[in-house]
């Protein structure tokens, strides 16, 4: 017997036991080889909820004794099974890169993790990222472990009533029908941790979900050993109250936390995605203090070098905030175990920095506490890197915006869960097996020698595809509404396999303008039935419960696709989740997406539909503002921001008409004597050979671990060593600069103007810190900065310090202005110290 298949509440036939080890790896979900397996056990199951777990453990008996003795069935289940062995133990491109064999674990957490539709734990972007993070890192060899919560409900389910209103369910997740284990210690025992609640312990139980080479780690509080109340703790994902949410982020980031401490992982790097799970950087330092005795501001300064917090925030008003009154109901028992004042950890969560008078009333805000417990942050496209310097500029006073300690990675999705069968085989034939697995070197250059006709061809296979997919979907939607037989059946003509097809898809919100292609009902009801060039639009998307306006978008459209004229030109899929959104990039030609720039962090489902042929036509915002070019595709905006102002909705809802009637519909309908559009499958060329390896999470990955998880993981242990010796020097640096930073001075600034430029000479006087505890700098608008170089002592003075610098005779030396900033070789600045003394100017 395997160690699978003690999780199954059934016996199966000793042949087809192993089943269970391929039914528990979510690898299923980016594996098409494996589709066919699940398809022969059970089609209509299958087909309905994509669970290989809950085939296994609902296909009858006879079913499976039949094809026990089914020699190909056999021969297919050994050359899966001999597959998935290979694919394991192969070796990576983590095994090839160099410092990768020191890398402890990267512990991911995330509040939510769309892995697959069938396991429900995710609501949208952030929790897809963060599938495709794990099973990249499985492709890759990346040492990571997810941690999240197992909800029993999850995110809300979402129907369409008669009236095209929408109605908001919460099936319960049955956990023994979830392709996840619970999680065993050391004796066999179920795995449980334990966080405090205020008065009472809360217990969670612990699972795991297996993607390929990587593990999710799973909390829940449904167990029955904790109060009512309680157990419902992680029932709804971005549901319930503020307090519920701040129990779930203890829930994540401490009982995480300790999680992983249980399970003896030497985590080297802590990626937080988004601020929720903030609370692990202080979990990790208490848990650091106790293990090698120091105190907490000492353990806080070692381990943050080993965090780093991806933020995904486009504005304030997104941050997740706490009165200060709860965070003290529910921190106070932390802050007495973690040996600080509850103050301490509240300012480390406010906007306030030392000396505010009001900071006893501030909200105490996660996303601060991440970004002040981490040792690198970064943003989720380019423009939202510079969005993200903006927004957290508040803690670092008196810097240049362009100075916040902020980068960026641009997300990117996994391509094998997102590219269809047809795709798959398409990219094999020009791009070989282990394309995405390697380092993309290359990949280009296969896709650019297909020809056209295959181009096409596949392209209209998957609009084909997706058609039919629509079809049985729409009848099971219009079947469960009750209604007639006829309405129906009308669902098989719906949608025409040869018209140009527009995608819409995603959270019905204000800031993603779900409505700006609606803003002329008639005139896109003109476009829509054009008999000539037909154009038809397959939209889907969920308003969160408490959104009324996106509710009242979604009846909007509602009221518009029951137009009589419109009947089978517009559809809407309810229930947006993974399947829906597979099926639809797969096959639509072209993907809309109309933010309000700059809210769409990045958006990732535009890059879903590149592997697939699809096209965008977007705002020039999240990635598209980076990935855009005349050749590949269409864009709106004019990079400019502007609010919520109506009239530039209306500037932009007519110029994504105009290029919908002149530019994209004529261009789909150019066709030569074998009715290919050649200029448009030129497009489709250029965006696949071009986007889909840059959009890849395979190249966002090696990113993060390129710039952040090698070099963090060298910062970390560096601080940590001896004793943590390099930590307690960077603390009393830390302790210095605090001390004296008020009592420093730049004194005189002399310029003088030689053959080669201007020289400055700048006298400061540092109180009681050392020469190198600081850097003295040039800075000029907008973000030019020299380094003066420190040349002597200055007589008869005590810590004061002469500065010479050259600067180019381009700009005036009044374009100059002197500062001096802490500086220490191994800290990041101004991450971890945000002081800086400006020349005064007169
Ligand atoms: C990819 C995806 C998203 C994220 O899409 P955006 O581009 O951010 O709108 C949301 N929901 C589902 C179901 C997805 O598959």
């Amino acid at each position: 017997m395997n160690g699978f298949q003690r999780y199954l509440t059934r016996s199966l036939p000793d042949e087809l036991a192993r089943l269970t080890e391929l039914a528990l790896d979510l690898r299923w979900s980016w594996s098409h080889a494996s589709d066919a397996l699940w398809e022969t056990l059970d089609p209509e199951l299958w087909a309905a909820t994509g669970n290989p777990w809950l085939i296994l453990e609902s296909v009858s008996r006879d079913r499976l004794d039949r094809l026990a003795l089914d020699p190909a069935f056999r021969a297919e289940l050994d050359r899966q099974l001999n597959e998935r062995e290979a694919s394991l133990s192969g070796p990576t491109w983590f095994d090839g890169i160099e410092g990768g064999d020191d890398t402890g674990t990267i512990a991911y957490f995330s509040m939510e993790f769309g892995l697959s539709e069938s396991l429900p734990i995710y609501s949208g972007g952030l929790g897809i990222l963060a599938g495709d993070m794990l099973k990249t890192a499985s492709d890759l060899g990346v040492p990571m472990i997810g941690v999240g919560l197992l909800y029993q409900q999850g995110y809300f389910r979402q129907a369409l009533n008669i009236d095209g209103e929408q109605l908001a369910y919460f099936p319960y997740n049955d956990p023994a029908m979830l392709p996840v284990m619970p999680l065993r210690n050391g004796d066999g025992g179920w795995l449980r941790v334990t966080v405090e609640l205020p008065g009472r312990p809360l217990q969670l139980r612990c699972w795991e979900a297996r993607v390929g080479r990587t593990r999710l780690l799973l909390l829940d509080a449904n167990d029955l050993v904790n109060g009512p109340r309680d157990r419902g703790i992680t029932g709804e994902l971005y549901g319930g109250d503020t307090e519920t949410r701040l129990t779930q982020e203890i829930v994540l980031g401490i009982g995480g936390w300790r999680m992983l401490e249980h399970l003896g992982l030497a985590v080297s790097v802590c990626h937080l995605n988004e601020g929720h799970a903030a609370l692990a950087v202080l979990e990790r330092a208490a848990s650091y203090r106790r293990a090698n005795d120091t105190d907490f501001d000492l353990a806080l300064r070692t381990t943050r070098a080993g965090n780093l917090f991806t933020t995904h925030t486009p504005v304030p008003a997104a941050f997740d905030r706490f009165p200060p009154a709860l965070a003290r109901l529910y921190l106070q028992p932390y802050a007495e175990q973690w040996g600080i004042p509850f103050e301490r950890i509240l300012q480390l969560g406010q906007m306030a920095c030392d000396g505010d008078s009001d900071a006893a009333d501030m909200d105490f805000i996660p996303a601060y506490l991440a970004l002040r417990g981490c040792g690198a942050a970064n943003g989720v496209s380019r423009l939202h890197g510079e969005v993200s310097r903006r927004l957290f500029a508040p803690l670092f006073p008196r810097r240049p915006f362009a100075e916040t300690p902020i980068g960026h990675v641009t997300n990117g999705v996994h391509t094998p869960s997102w590219d269809s069968r047809e795709a798959d085989r398409l990219w094999t034939r020009s791009c070989g097996k282990s394309r995405w697995i390697g380092d993309l070197a290359g990949i280009g250059g296969g896709i650019r020698e297909i020809e056209d006709s295959a181009l096409w061809d596949f392209r209209v296979q998957g609009r084909q595809a997706m058609i039919e997919a629509l079809r049985g979907r729409l009848a099971r939607q219009r079947a469960n509404l009750g209604a007639p037989a006829a309405r129906i059946d009308e669902c098989a003509l719906m949608l025409d396999p040869n018209a140009l097809t527009l995608g819409f898809a995603r959270r019905f919100t204000a800031y993603k303008r779900t409505n700006l292609l609606l803003a002329d009902p008639d005139r896109l009801a003109r476009l829509l039935t054009d008999t000539n060039h037909p154009v038809q639009l397959v939209l889907a998307g969920k308003a969160h419960p408490r959104d009324a306006n996106g509710q009242a978008m979604i009846r909007a459209w509602s009221t518009f696709i029951a137009r009589p004229e419109l009947h089978g030109r517009i559809v809407f899929v309810e229930d947006y989740d993974m399947a829906v959104a597979a099926t639809l990039v797969q096959g639509v030609d072209v993907w809309i997406n109309t933010p309000r720039r700059p809210w769409e962090a990045s958006g990732t489902s535009g890059m879903k539909v590149l592997v697939n042929g699809g096209l965008n036509l977007s705002e020039l915002d999240g990635w598209w503002a980076e990935a855009y070019a005349p050749e590949i595709g269409w864009a709106i905006g004019d990079r400019g921001e502007h609010d919520a102002d109506p009239a530039w909705d209306a500037a932009e809802a007519a110029e994504l008409y105009r290029l919908l009637e002149e530019d994209i519909v004529p261009l789909f309908y150019t066709r030569d004597q074998a009715g290919i559009p050649r200029p448009w499958v030129a497009r489709i060329r250029e965006s696949m050979a071009r986007l889909t390896p840059a959009y890849s999470s395979n190249r966002m990955l090696r990113e993060y671990v390129e710039s952040y998880y090698l070099p963090q993981t060298r910062a970390v242990s560096a601080r940590q060593a001896h004793r943590s010796q390099l930590g307690m020097e960077l603390e009393s640096w830390h302790r210095r600069l605090k001390n004296h930073w008020s009592r420093i001075r730049i004194g005189d600034v002399s310029w003088r103007e030689d053959p080669a430029g201007w020289l400055v000479d700048v006298q400061t006087y540092l109180d009681d810190l050392e020469a190198d505890d600081v850097a003295v700098e040039l800075y000029a608008e907008p973000d030019t900065c020299h380094r003066l170089e420190r040349v002597e002592a200055l007589a008869g003075a005590i810590h004061g310090y002469r500065y010479r610098g050259r600067v180019a005779a381009d700009r005036a030396p009044g374009d100059y202005t002197v500062r001096i900033v802490p500086d220490h070789p191994a800290a990041s600045v101004p991450l971890e110290a945000t002081e800086i003394l400006w020349q005064p100017r007169n």
